[in-house]
């Protein structure tokens, strides 16, 4: 078997510890790699070096080490001495010089090869960069001594991660919309956050405590229990820390491997395990899910920003008014910033509420996979555009995929393209009217039709054999009809010339759908289908 280690230093030390065998490249050079005969033997020795290894059989592919890395967040107090909080505060400062030291420098070789394009470039790697900057640190920063090295290297880290994205997006390497170069960060629009790898990371067993290098001990507000005894019993290694202060307030996520005895499903086995659930997610209720009894249920939409909106408007007028600086100044501030993590926390609590009972409800959830930029692109107004940012949409998604996954529900997801919304369930007629519209109008049997309950209903019947089975998959996109089939059959349906009409207007995506669906409800109901 082969293991890869995450640096060339630990495969050496790993190689002699085990006796295994350092893999060379072609060129001869040694790599991350060892060559083992018995794994499980020296299981305990590789894991004492680093838990982050994948494994090769001997044909190459890919087997499960074991372990899992995950993370937790907690939200801890800030210390009551000043001199401690402007500790943390100059932390996330020297992370921020470090951070606009790298970009400039890589900005000014990149302007200058623009200039000179014979002119040898100096690499962006992380080693190169952190090479130099301890050369310069010193003059750069000349009080760093007093900081953790941590933050100087997860600053220097950062530009390296972003510079890479931008040249794989310039170059088609990377998919998805084109990244932009990176920009000097200020104190007004920074991240704000500083991660520590090495040094005193640890958790204290009392539960309530965890410890970072230099800044010292802080009081988490929640039980860290959840983390803390996994690895207590070596169940879990802590791979980092990060802290990071976000809207007044200061947190701390732990980025740690569980082994193997950890990763087995915690969640409760659903309640209706042969249920299935078509769920359409929304913009007037959260969510709508359609229920395999024929029972539909409306999620409400709590719109936590709608809501302190108003509230929101005088905070801030308030605050334009006053002195920077001042004592009025920093309590609109601290109250702005109060609103705003309020409904933060309001909108992520509705999406995890909605996803555990899911989860624990049904044993197949089937979900259309949102294209949310997409959905804002029409939308003119920025009051439009915010009403979907209100919702969370984006987060429902992944947070039902880890769920799912853990509970052993099996989680569909349709293409954002299907048109679920606008195939009348039952008579597969067109649905017409605009588009976030409360009630629109069957064209084939002149019924209105709910948008929100209709869409539910045809997520939930969709064809199974449309449903990818494994979580995070996306369902194969429905056949393309024929060329020469014009005459594409609706079950015999379709028969308006003015539906058949529309139907073509709205693309062969409709009409390859609508006979997918069609053709598999008769598969499943063969009487309704004949009597129709
Ligand atoms: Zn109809």
């Amino acid at each position: 078997m082969i293991v890869r280690m995450p640096t060339k230093a630990q495969a050496v030390r790993v190689a002699k510890l085990t006796g295994g065998v350092v893999v060379v490249d072609d060129q001869g050079r040694p790599t991350s790699k060892i060559a083992l005969d018995d794994f499980e033997a020296h299981r305990e020795v590789i894991e004492s070096v680093s838990v982050l290894f994948p494994c090769y059989d001997d044909d190459g592919a890919k087997v499960p080490s074991g372990w899992v890395v995950t993370g937790a967040s907690f939200e801890v107090e800030w210390p009551r001495e000043p001199k401690h909080q402007s500790r943390i505060l100059s932390h996330v400062g020297a992370l921020r010089s470090a951070k606009n030291w790298a970009i400039a420098r890589v900005k000014a070789d990149l302007d200058a090869r623009e200039q000179d394009p014979d002119r040898a470039s100096a690499p962006w790697t992380l080693e190169a960069l952190r090479k130099r900057w301890h050369q310069v640190k010193d003059e750069v920063t000349p009080w760093s001594a007093e900081h953790s090295k941590e933050c100087c290297s997860s600053g220097v880290a950062d530009p390296v991660w972003a510079f890479n994205s931008w040249s794989n997006s310039k170059c088609g390497r990377r998919k998805g919309r084109r990244v932009s170069v990176s920009r000097l960060e200020s104190k007004r629009c920074s991240t704000n956050q500083v991660c520590f790898a090495t040094g005193a990371v640890h958790l204290e067993p009392h539960r309530r405590y965890l410890t970072l290098p230099v800044i010292g001990t802080l009081r988490s507000k929640q039980h860290i229990r959840r983390v803390e005894r996994h690895v207590a019993n070596d169940n879990a290694r802590i791979l980092s820390m990060t802290l990071s202060e976000r809207r007044g307030r200061l947190f701390v996520s732990v980025h740690y491997a569980e082994g193997a005895k950890v990763v087995c499903p915690t969640g409760h086995p659903p309640a209706k395990p042969d249920a299935r659930a078509g769920v359409d997610l929304g913009l007037h209720v959260l969510a709508t899910i359609a229920d395999t009894d024929g029972s539909i249920l409306e999620v409400p939409n709590p719109a936590p920003l709608r809501a302190t909106l108003t509230e929101r408007r005088g905070v801030v007028r308030r605050l334009s008014r006053r002195t920077p600086g001042s004592r009025g100044h920093q309590r609109a501030k601290a109250k702005r910033a109060r609103l705003d993590g309020r409904t933060v926390c309001l909108c992520r609590e509705s999406v995890h509420r909605l996803t555990r009972q899911l989860v624990d409800t049904y044993g197949e959830v089937v979900v259309a996979d949102l294209d949310l930029a997409a959905i804002k692109r029409p939308m003119g107004r920025r009051a439009l555009r915010r009403a979907v940012s209100d919702t969370g949409l984006g987060d429902s998604r992944p947070t039902l995929a880890c769920k799912a996954e853990r509970s052993r529900v099996r989680l569909a997801l349709a293409d954002h393209l299907s048109p679920s919304s606008r195939i009348h369930h039952g008579c597969d007629g067109v649905v017409a009217g605009p588009k976030l519209a409360k009630r629109l109008t069957c064209e084939v049997c002149h019924s209105g039709v709910d948008p929100d309950a209709n869409a539910a209903r045809n997520l939930r019947d969709r064809p199974d054999h449309a449903n990818p089975g494994s979580v995070g998959a996306t369902a194969p996109r429905a056949p393309k009809p024929l060329s020469g089939a014009t005459d594409v059959s609706f079950g015999g349906r379709l028969t308006d010339h003015r539906t058949r009409r529309r139907t073509t207007n709205l693309g062969l995506a409709v009409v390859a759908e609508a006979s997918t669906d069609a053709r598999a409800r008769e598969q499943r109901n063969p009487a309704r289908g004949a009597s129709a």
